[in-house]
């Protein structure tokens, strides 16, 4: 009950900071304050500290050249993150602390394997789009503009190995999940991310600028018009699949 009282204050806290620096929208932050007290609640310190390896340093990674992704994006700020993108991340990994209640050694994998794949998928975003060469599609191999989902770099995939390492080491060391079971779960989830993005996920089309991207509207302010790919499949629904096989990998490495 006390750590309970303590996680919801913690939780609080951290969603209230991440809220104040723009890291996330108001629901969002409500979001993560429900995620992470349910964390705590359910799988104590260990867990939220889990949490906090994917957590704190997507939100750092964000904020990470930014003046590059400025001029990528056009004027735009990257804007906040919302409850859906919370739960597209997070919402896996929330009910695989629930189920560790009951049967606790493979749901505490598919809670780590989850965090390792939303982890890796920031990662690989953030950093990779940093990166001076121009990506290539996961699937063709043919150049495509950078920040797309399922555009790969060198750079980008380096550090979806290594987000995917920081949550797997934290999970180890704190003796929630075996390390590799945790890392290769969360190299599993990115790349059937990439994977999904490129091969299905909505891609929109600005007329303005005449080149692509997943917005409804584009940097530029023009409301762009979609060319392929599955209407409903957008980057949320893309998360939360990496975030399941992420968990399901996990899970299936440590009972096989
Ligand atoms: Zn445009």
């Amino acid at each position: 009950m006390i750590r309970l009282a303590v996680g919801a204050v913690l939780a609080a806290g951290v969603a209230l900071a991440a809220y104040r620096a723009r890291a996330l929208s108001l629901d969002g932050a409500i979001a993560a304050f429900v995620v992470g007290t349910i964390v705590v609640a359910t799988g104590g310190w260990s867990s939220a500290a889990v949490l906090l390896a994917f957590f704190l340093p997507s939100a750092l990674l964000t904020r990470m050249g930014r003046e590059r992704k400025r001029s990528l994006r056009g004027t735009h700020e990257p804007a906040p993150r919302t409850a859906w993108q919370v739960l597209a991340n997070g919402g896996v990994a929330t009910l695989c602390a629930v189920a560790a209640l009951g049967a606790s050694a493979p749901f505490n994998a598919a809670f780590a394997g989850a965090f390792a794949a939303a982890s890796a998928d920031t990662w690989a975003t953030e950093i990779g789009t940093l990166a001076r060469r121009r990506p290539v599609s996961i699937l063709t191999f043919r150049p495509i503009e950078t920040g797309l989902s399922g555009s790969v770099t060198l750079l980008g995939t380096c550090a979806m190995i290594a987000g995917a390492l920081c949550v797997a080491v934290v999970a180890s060391l704190l003796r929630v999940a075996p390390l590799l079971p945790v890392a290769a779960a969360g190299i599993a989830g990115a790349l059937l991310d990439s994977i999904v993005g490129a091969g299905l996920q909505a891609r929109q089309w600005c007329p303005r600028c005449s080149c692509e991207c997943e917005t409804p509207q584009h940097y530029c302010g023009t409301p762009t018009t979609m060319r392929r790919g599955v209407r409903w499949i957008q980057n949320d629904a893309v998360n939360l699949m990496a975030t399941l096989c992420g968990a399901i990998v996990a899970a299936a490495l440590v009972v096989r």
